[in-house]
């Protein structure tokens, strides 16, 4: 899979197939992504290659490890996410996708904080928390 952000200063390539893709609810996703949930892959840290520069928020994740979430520096796409840097793990946001039909969301989390207006007739599983597979 090939992506970017919004002003193609960050380009990125994935060597391997996503481990999970899900969507997540949580208060922190929709304030960095601005919308009801985030549409995410995670990866091997080690399956993803990226140019550009990228800044980085973080925060204390649900987990009470910290959670990094990198945007462009130029346009302020939120295009990768991870945790601490031990964790080999590696987040995509699949808007950033250049063909966004090769994202397939297997499961919806954090749903006790969807709003009643984000709520998609997609027949996912969904859970009030965040299951392990999804980096609970
Ligand atoms: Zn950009
Ligand atoms: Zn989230």
């Amino acid at each position: 899979m090939r992506g970017g952000c919004l002003c193609g200063a960050v380009r990125y390539e994935t060597h391997a197939a996503p481990q999970y893709a899900g969507f997540c609810h949580c208060r922190d996703c929709q304030r960095a992504t601005g919308t009801g949930h985030s549409c995410h892959m995670i990866f091997a840290r080690d399956d993803v290659a990226f140019s550009g520069s990228v800044r980085s928020f973080s925060v204390t994740g649900g987990s009470g490890l910290p959670s990094h979430r990198c945007f462009c520096a130029a346009c302020g796409s939120q295009i990768f996410g991870s945790g601490p840097p031990e964790d080999p793990r590696w987040t995509v946001y699949a808007g950033t996708l250049d063909d966004p039909s090769e994202f397939a969301p297997g499961e919806t989390v954090m749903v006790r904080s969807r709003p009643a207006w984000d709520v998609a007739d997609h027949g996912l599983p969904c859970f009030e928390t965040m299951p392990p597979e999804a980096g609970g």
